[in-house]
């Protein structure tokens, strides 16, 4: 393919204020368009976007610290996705894989089935958002199994549908005003190890412990399935303390429940490993992936065993674009990007450069609690160093600072006082490098005068 456009420079450039003039007339006309319902992080529209850069229609180049919520992994120019892509475009672009097939649904399949954890015989479901893949997952669990609940945990994020919803922990934005939601959805404690009341050394067991009491208030024989996230996103990027993840599969696998790995976030290289499970060992019956399994098309997955997997009547599952033509091509250039293991390389580097600015502002100031995460899923908690109260102000300042700056960095959490990291992987070392820089020093001045730092 012979490129159309020149290449978007790898530097941080600022040639007016953020959000600039042309973004600011665009945002105001969304403002009359669009439905108030949608939030934004920062009201700055793009023109092109690669590598590690966001250019937008004012001539900036920001540094891009979220992949589109963990989306463009590969990048968002992805030579791979963007020569599949338009291969397929010539051919069709959808036929509904329920009336008639194509093959690269069944690629995509196996290239699922081949590398998801687990040395057993498995089937694939395709869909396009990772909300349906969570649904999905649900419906098979409760057809494989006859039963009825589901069990989550604290913190959790698993989309916005109405089940989705229920099965998220957070009320506000998510779930506020939208319900009732549907029943047989319950909550079981996280082993979080920074918030433990008991110490982080007891997280585990005593989570565990609470996970069987909530199994046994509703009866352990009714769950269908278990859902968890190996390392939680929108709830604070939250790394279960070790050993969790596999007494949770012990657990599912005595009462003979569906363990369901939402890999949807953390999956597809993004902590350094294909998928998060593995750091831990830990084999789901059901993995489910989105997000960077597509690089920025539609397109999710449940993945698993045969026996679940095929215990779902005939016609019982599909949508009109699950596994669109589209999507699918996407996904099988993600996974060429992906194949001589140098992302997952990059993860790893992403990880150790960025520890490396960000873990002397544990002992550096008085605002920063917790460095954590995988790869290049990382965050910085803020709270008081003493008493942990969560400092959501510090947050927003900081991820206020760093905009300021053209660098795009992301708050999440239950109390949002955490800023996450989840760059390209395909980012260069000079620009993460910088993008550190101005969130270490964001970081500092807010510490520095945190009151002030409060006026955004
Ligand atoms: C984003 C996300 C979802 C929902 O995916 P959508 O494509 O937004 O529906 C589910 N689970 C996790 C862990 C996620 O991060």
């Amino acid at each position: 393919m012979t490129p159309t456009t020149r290449p978007v420079p790898q530097s941080r450039h600022l040639a007016t204020s953020i959000p600039g003039p042309k973004s600011q007339t665009l945002h105001s006309k969304r403002l009359q368009e669009v439905t108030g319902g949608f939030g934004v992080t920062l009201p700055v529209f793009i023109d092109r976007a690669e590598g590690g850069i966001l250019a937008d229609v004012d001539g900036n180049r920001l540094i891009d610290f979220a992949s589109g919520i963990a989306v463009t992994s590969v990048g968002a120019s992805n030579p791979h996705v963007q020569a599949r892509v338009a291969e397929q475009l010539e051919r069709f672009t959808h036929t509904c894989f329920m009336v008639t097939e194509y093959e690269s649904f069944t690629e995509v399949a196996t290239w699922l089935n081949e590398h998801t954890p687990g040395d057993f015989e498995k089937r694939t479901a395709l869909f396009s958002t990772g909300s349906e893949a969570v649904e999905n997952a649900v419906k098979i669990s409760r057809a494989a199994t006859g039963r009825d609940k589901v069990l989550v945990f604290d913190d959790a994020y698993h989309g916005r549908t109405m089940l989705t919803m229920a099965m998220t922990a957070k009320e506000n934005p998510y779930k506020k005003s939208f319900g009732p939601f549907p029943s047989d959805v319950h909550r079981a404690p996280m082993a979080a190890p920074l918030r433990w009341a008991t110490g982080a050394e007891n997280a585990t067991a005593e989570a565990l412990a609470g996970v069987e009491q909530t199994l046994a208030d509703h009866g352990a024989e009714n769950f269908a399935a278990m859902v968890i996230e190996p390392i939680q996103g929108e709830g604070g990027l939250i790394v279960p303390a070790t050993g969790f993840l596999t007494g949770l599969r012990e657990i599912a696998t005595r009462h003979g429940i569906v363990f369901v790995i939402d890999e949807i976030q953390a999956g597809m290289g993004r902590t350094g490993a294909l998928f998060a499970s593995e750091h831990e060992g830990v084999v789901g019956d059901l993995i489910l992936t989105a997000k960077a399994l597509v690089g920025g098309l539609p397109l999710s997955a449940v993945t698993g065993r045969a026996e679940l997997m095929n215990a779902v009547h005939t016609g019982g599952l599909g949508g009109t674009y699950a596994g669109n033509p589209l999507a699918c091509a996407a996904a099988l250039g993600v996974f060429e990007a992906f194949a001589d293991g140098s992302l997952l390389a990059n993860a790893r580097r992403i990880e150790t450069t960025a520890r490396a600015v960000l873990e002397p502002l544990l002992a550096g100031t008085a605002v920063v609690v917790d460095v954590r995460g995988r790869g290049a899923m990382l965050a910085v908690e803020f709270a008081d160093q003493n008493t942990l109260e969560p400092l959501p102000e510090i947050a927003k300042a900081v991820a206020a600072a760093c905009h300021e700056q053209g660098v795009l960095v992301l708050v999440c959490g239950t109390y949002g006082n955490v800023i996450r990291l989840l760059p390209p992987l395909v980012i260069g070392d000079e620009l993460l490098a910088d993008g550190l820089q101005v969130l270490a020093e964001s970081i500092l001045a807010a510490d520095r005068e945190p009151v002030a730092a409060v006026v955004v």
